[in-house]
């Protein structure tokens, strides 16, 4: 089974709750009570030291006597907070002088400093005389380079571990309020990211099942990075839709202008056979046949374009002159120019433009330009043809005074199979496929294209090239011009 982000969250959130109050309970009493049984230890060490020493001056060179002390040590009790009493170093080893009376003249025969170890402190019970747990600090009192006394100071088993509860007891205190901020944290997660996340999940789990018109008809999340994600998932929908969109109109279109020649093909030339047309006018129809033809080796070619320039295709690219390509490609439009009498009038900014771009792509962009300028144009007219740079760019513009582009139509143009009404008379073989295919190469090369046009007047096709670097054509008059205009 698939486990959720959230339920791994949670189940981790629980998991560190238990592992941390188990880690208190074990690792954390365990050092605190170290380090207070230390800190006490060394406290009471300093006041027991400071008892042997007053004892020491009591007995050697005040004379006082042993159970006289025992007073002083009732004063010292209170100060240091613990039980006092001094031990002799005699066989039976005898509480001499103690501030409580059921360890006041017990002996202790076993009492050996090797009890402590190399400490100054213990927890234990000294020989079964105190509750077991008591923190044990001595002092050995030395007269004569030998230990004459002990003083010996304890506090009950309970007091560490009242200090050591009151500190975990904080700790735990801090924990909780820690648990309740991530407890928090862990609700804001829920309703500002896990919940919009799932309705997010279950617009694309729609999309994926082509479902591209869903919409949640749950609020999607708003203000906050889950927005930008939803509505980089809505605009993802929209493009899919009008991808498949694209698609079937794409179809449609192929098939319709595969179609309709193909039909009048086979109508002439059946109609050729059963003789409903009579010899005399085959020259005629053979015509219009060779002419939906060729209409369909167009639409064929301009297919394959389209598939070779298309999206990630890389490109060739090379420095050349874009002057001699422009000559080169105008030389194939010399029967169609003269059958319109059409003049074109080429202006080169300067002799040579190296561009760096697809030579052959580009080739095809001015082909398809130029014939479309032809094809709009009136007959005996003027096509301007300039090529010129600015800055790092060299601009291609191909200006026509045919029969324009309506307002309405301009935008449309770049798309594909898309042909003007306006344009149907004066263009019986176009495909609407030229413009896309130029488009997407200029496109392809991170370039622009642009269109003036005004219907009745004429148009203007202007594109950028990145200028080759080996290019030293430089512009200043022309680049003067541009920048007044
Ligand atoms: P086609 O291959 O049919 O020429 P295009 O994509 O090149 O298709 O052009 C699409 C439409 O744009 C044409 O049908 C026409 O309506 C319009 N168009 C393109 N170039 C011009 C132009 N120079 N003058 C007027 N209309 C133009």
């Amino acid at each position: 089974m698939k486990r959720s982000i959230y339920i791994e969250f949670l189940i981790g959130y629980i998991i560190f709750a238990i592992v941390s109050v188990v880690m208190i309970q074990t690792l954390g009493v365990y050092l605190v009570n170290k380090r207070i049984t230390k800190n006490e230890a060394h406290y009471l060490y300093t006041g027991v030291s400071a008892v042997a020493s007053d004892f020491y001056h009591y007995i050697y060179n005040q004379r006082g006597n042993e159970e006289g002390f025992s007073e002083y040590l009732e004063s010292a009790k209170a100060y240091l907070n613990c039980e006092l009493f001094v031990i002799n170093s005699s066989e039976d080893k005898t509480v001499v002088a103690s501030t409580s009376t059921t360890t006041f003249l017990m002996s202790i025969p076993d009492f050996d400093q090797e009890y402590f170890g190399n400490q100054y402190y213990k927890v234990g019970n000294l020989y079964g005389t105190l509750d077991d747990g008591s923190l044990i600090v001595y002092y050995p009192v030395v007269h004569n380079y030998n230990v004459a006394y002990y003083c010996i100071g304890y506090t009950d088993a309970g007091y560490v571990k009242s200090i050591v509860a009151s500190v975990i007891s904080y700790i735990y205190l801090i924990c909780g309020v820690l648990y309740g901020i991530s407890f928090i944290i862990l609700l804001i997660f829920h309703f500002r990211i896990y919940i919009p996340l799932k309705r997010v999940t279950a617009v694309t789990k729609e999309y994926a099942k082509g479902n591209y018109e869903y919409v949640s008809d749950r609020k999607l999340p708003k203000g906050n990075e889950m927005e930008t994600l939803s509505t980089s998932v809505r605009f993802m929908g929209e493009k899919f839709k009008s991808m498949e969109d694209d698609e079937k109109k794409f179809i449609a279109n192929v098939s319709h202008d595969f179609r309709s020649p193909l039909t009048s093909i086979h109508g002439y030339i059946e109609a050729m056979r059963d003789g409903t047309i009579p010899p005399e006018n085959y020259d005629k129809y053979f015509g219009i046949v060779i002419t939906e033809a060729d209409r369909l080796k167009k639409l064929t070619e301009n297919l394959l374009v389209l598939n070779t320039s298309g999206g990630n295709k890389k490109l060739d690219l090379r420095e050349f002159d874009l002057n001699e390509v422009l000559r080169n490609t105008l030389l194939s439009f010399e029967v169609q120019c003269e059958k319109k009498n059409i003049l074109l009038d080429v202006i080169y900014g300067q002799k040579t433009y190296v561009v760096c771009a697809d030579k052959l792509k580009i080739q095809q962009v001015l082909y398809n330009l130029v014939d479309n300028a032809i094809k709009f144009s009136h007959n005996d007219s003027t096509i301007t043809i300039k090529t010129y740079s600015k800055g790092e760019k060299i601009f291609t513009s191909i200006k026509d005074t045919g029969i324009g582009i309506s307002k309405e139509s301009i935008n449309k143009i770049w798309n594909r199979f898309y042909k003007s009404d306006t344009s149907r008379g004066k263009d019986k073989t176009g495909t609407g496929l030229g413009l896309s295919i130029v488009k997407e190469i200029i496109t392809n090369h991170g370039e622009n294209i642009n269109c003036i046009s005004t219907e009745g007047v004429g148009s203007e096709f202007i594109f950028s090239l990145a200028r080759g670097k080996t290019d030293d054509s430089h512009d200043p008059i022309v680049e003067a011009m541009i920048s007044e205009n």
